[in-house]
């Protein structure tokens, strides 16, 4: 087969997709693990959610090749689960990008249980530094004078596979706040550059719905979109950090988004009563 750009995966990509796979299948229920210790065998399968070609189960002609060979577009399954999500009336787009986002959570939920952003706190650091090193939009950073509640903002914009994880790292927050307040005694405005630089690559992807309705069905792709753009910065960035665990990278990730969300810099504010 020729080589495909929609198969030219990037180090962070393959990376990011065996640390939250967390070395199994993410076909629910199954036991396959990848990498077999013992006679060094890979019997993962890079699944394309949208086909790399077309001809390819759920090929959409209307997405690019930088799409179909993100993270946001791949899965990780035995060579058994690949060839059952051959069947596209049972396994669209929408359920394996399901199937996806619950089993990395499970993974997600384990890191955390490990205290894995303790015991790597310059992952914050280097994610606020990648995030904040420039501004990559114009405009400016209204912040709310009172943040909604964040139960309402989630209804408001029917956040539905996010919502977990707005759960589980709101509780980040003082720490988040401690870790600007330091840096910004430094003489550094990171913080603004972050929220700025998550409001901008929200503004994008919002210029693709039309109005409310359509954000509300959408908004767990919207979130997830803004969170690939925050992923390319990071992989973009001068900042070193390869010797940490991707799995701290991705919750102080999701520490900052869910931050940004609650500053009302990603998804809509629910109108004042
Ligand atoms: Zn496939
Ligand atoms: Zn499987």
């Amino acid at each position: 087969m020729a080589t495909n750009k929609a198969r030219n995966y990037s180090l962070l990509t393959i990376k990011r997709l065996y640390a939250m796979s967390g070395n199994h299948c993410a076909f629910p229920d199954c036991t396959q693990t990848f990498l077999n210790v013992d006679d060094e065998t890979n019997v993962s399968n890079i699944c394309h959610i949208e086909a790399a070609e077309q001809g390819g189960q759920r090929y959409n002609p209307n997405s690019d090749d930088e799409y179909r060979k993100s993270f946001e577009n791949l899965i990780l399954l035995c060579p058994n689960h690949h060839k059952v999500t051959d069947n596209i009336t049972v396994y669209t787009v929408e359920a394996l990008k399901e199937m996806k986002r619950l089993h990395e959570a499970k993974f997600l939920q384990i890191a955390t249980g490990q205290n894995i952003i303790t015991k790597n706190p310059s992952a914050l650091n280097i994610v606020i530094g990648s995030l904040g090193s420039s501004i990559f939009g114009g405009g400016n950073i209204n912040e709310p004078l009172s943040a909604p509640d964040p139960e309402e903002k989630i209804l408001y914009n029917n956040v539905v596979q996010y919502k977990s994880i707005i759960e589980e790292y709101r509780v980040y927050q003082g720490r988040l706040s401690k870790v600007y307040e330091e840096i910004e005694k430094q003489g550094s405005t990171k913080k603004e550059f972050v929220l700025l630089n998550i409001r901008t690559a929200y503004l994008q992807e919002k210029k693709k719905y039309n109005g409310i309705e359509e954000i509300r069905a959408n908004a767990d792709n919207i979130i997830e979109s803004v969170e690939t753009k925050l992923w390319d910065i990071i992989e973009n960035s001068s900042n070193p950090n390869t010797h940490l665990p991707i799995e701290a990278i991705q919750i102080s990730l999701y520490v900052v988004l869910v931050d940004a969300f609650m500053r009302c810099s990603i998804l809509e504010e629910p109108p004042k009563q």
